[in-house]
């Protein structure tokens, strides 16, 4: 008999689902403030996987990608328990922030503890309730503001358990990355939950490709970890594995005028962008310190010295790289402009 899923000293039957409200510490009006978890706890037995977004307050890609993931019709008939929290950094989210109000990171902050600062304290809320009830997490985030990332999945690929599923994900690249200090990856890691972090978009926007990646990734993570049942067998494109990445930063300040775009296969030497000065009486070329592919920009063409404009993943797949683009996303996809509402079939 399949037991009653508790979370918060509260529990969810078997076939429920439910909002749970995680306290967090109140506003100085002494207004209540909360962190919802949706919890979906299937009949039948199943890994727990979570879903976070918006621990940076400021990428909502994210809310957007958890939204569409519960309204589908075939989460009601999972298997196992999906917790899924479309904004942990709740106060950031609400000031448009990456940031909390005490100016910390809250994804520096893990694990937190509850004597802590406020983001030491909601790191370890979030830690205790959520990610160490779960097997598995998948954390979404996007690029910082200002910036835009190609979707992509980063993960320690020394993990055997991230190694099984990151690739099912059909990201259009993995990179392998060792989890930051303070991290959520890194505190739940050293907890035995493994989590991938999914980047992909920008700041304060919704990206429309960005956004179905994710939904069908997750779908696709889902349906490996046996939660979702599989309608037919269905062929895997392959991720390109980045193992390794760089930035290439101003060698100068000035105005950044930038000839590539996501996705672009670089070779060393290519021409990526230029710096001039306002009246563009000087022009700095900036050349590709390597073979790749530009997984990350900046979009803002005010550039100080020192400044990190263009994140290349290093490859020799990248004959494959342009192809795979094309085929699975379009020309275009990656530039598309408008939010539509995916038809999502499964
Ligand atoms: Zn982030």
């Amino acid at each position: 008999m399949r037991r009653d899923f508790e979370i918060n000293n509260q529990f969810v039957a078997p076939g429920e689902s439910k909002i749970i409200h995680l306290t967090l510490p109140a506003l100085h009006t002494k207004s209540t403030i909360t962190m919802p978890v949706h919890v979906i706890h299937g009949k039948k037995e199943g890994p727990v996987l979570f879903i976070s977004a918006a621990i940076h307050g400021d990428e909502i890609n994210g809310v957007e990608i958890i939204r569409r993931i519960l309204s589908l019709n075939i989460i009601k008939r999972m298997k196992g328990t999906l917790l899924a929290v479309p904004v942990v950094n709740v106060l950031g989210f609400n000031e448009h922030s990456r940031y909390l109000p005490d100016r910390r990171d809250l994804n520096r902050s893990f694990p937190g503890a509850d004597s802590g600062s406020l983001a030491g304290r909601i790191a370890n809320i979030f830690l205790n309730e959520v990610v160490c009830r779960a097997d598995i997490g998948i954390d979404l985030h996007t690029a910082a503001i200002h910036r835009d990332n190609l979707p992509q999945v980063r993960a320690d690929l020394k993990n055997q358990k991230l190694r099984d599923v990151v690739e099912k994900f059909e990201a259009p690249v993995v990179l392998h990355s060792a989890p930051p200090s303070g991290s959520l990856r890194f505190s739940a890691g050293q907890a035995g939950v493994p989590v991938m972090v999914y980047e992909a978009g920008e700041a304060l926007r919704f990206n429309e490709m960005s956004i179905r990646v994710a939904v069908r990734g997750i779908l696709n993570v889902m349906y490996e970890l046996g939660m979702l049942a599989k309608s037919k067998p269905k062929k895997i494109k392959t991720s390109v594995i980045l193992r390794s990445s760089a930035w290439l930063r101003a060698p100068f300040s000035g105005v950044l005028r930038t000839v590539v775009r996501l996705g672009d296969v670089v070779d060393k030497g290519d021409v990526v962008g230029y710096i001039s000065n306002p009246a563009g009486q000087t022009d700095t070329i900036l050349e590709a310190p390597s073979h790749g592919i530009i997984i990350g920009r900046t979009n803002l063409p005010l550039v100080y010295e020192g400044e990190a404009l263009f994140h290349i993943g290093r490859t020799h797949e990248t004959a494959i790289v342009e192809e795979q683009l094309d085929a699975v996303y379009g020309p275009d996809s990656l530039n598309a402009p408008e939010l539509v509402e995916e038809p999502i079939i499964v």
